[in-house]
């Protein structure tokens, strides 16, 4: 038991419909191989790809690839609320070595903002949430979570929710 139920893979689906439920078109592989097999394969909205795994207690028969890839690695299922992150950000790129094991959303989430931080110019630049620019923490009022904002960002923002509150005349 190595803790991978029996993988179904669709053979050459260009879409889900398409392919749901008519067994002909489904393929049946296991361990080892299925992780090679290079055909046709559904892709979900989010750009994930996805196993026919219709064994998986989920609502859905499918199953995201790195989920499961990422638990045959484990050797066990992942904890509940734990993400698995694409290290290079494509969603598509499913090896071991690309994968980063989160224990939760908001580290996650972390991850990804220091990945934007670092983009932008170095790991301790802070992103305004107003305007979506990166900043150095010193031109941002940064609050004690560690969030930060420009304050014309912010004047703008309580400017615009205050004309809305009391339809008062703004001067910004
Ligand atoms: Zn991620
Ligand atoms: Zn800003």
């Amino acid at each position: 038991m190595n803790g991978i139920p029996e993988v179904k893979m669709l053979d050459g689906a260009q879409g889900v419909s398409r392919s749901i439920g008519t067994e002909k078109n489904v393929i049946s592989r296991k361990g080892e191989n299925s992780f090679s097999w290079k055909g046709g394969r559904v892709i979900d909205g989010y750009g994930y790809a996805l196993l026919y795994n219709p064994d998986n207690g989920q609502a859905s028969n499918y199953t995201k690839l790195h989920i499961i890839m990422a638990e045959k690695v484990l050797g066990k299922k992942l904890p509940v609320g734990v993400v698995v992150h694409h290290s290079d950000e494509n969603r598509l790129h499913n090896e071991n070595s690309n994968f980063v094991i989160c224990e939760n959303q908001g580290y996650h989430n972390l991850l990804h903002k220091r990945m934007r931080a670092i983009e932008a110019g170095g790991a301790n630049m802070v992103r305004c949430p107003i305007c979506k620019e990166h900043d150095i923490p010193e031109n941002l009022y940064i609050r004690s979570n560690g969030q930060g904002y420009h304050r014309r960002c912010h004047a703008k923002v309580e400017c615009v929710r205050k004309r809305i509150m009391r339809a008062k005349k703004c001067h910004l």
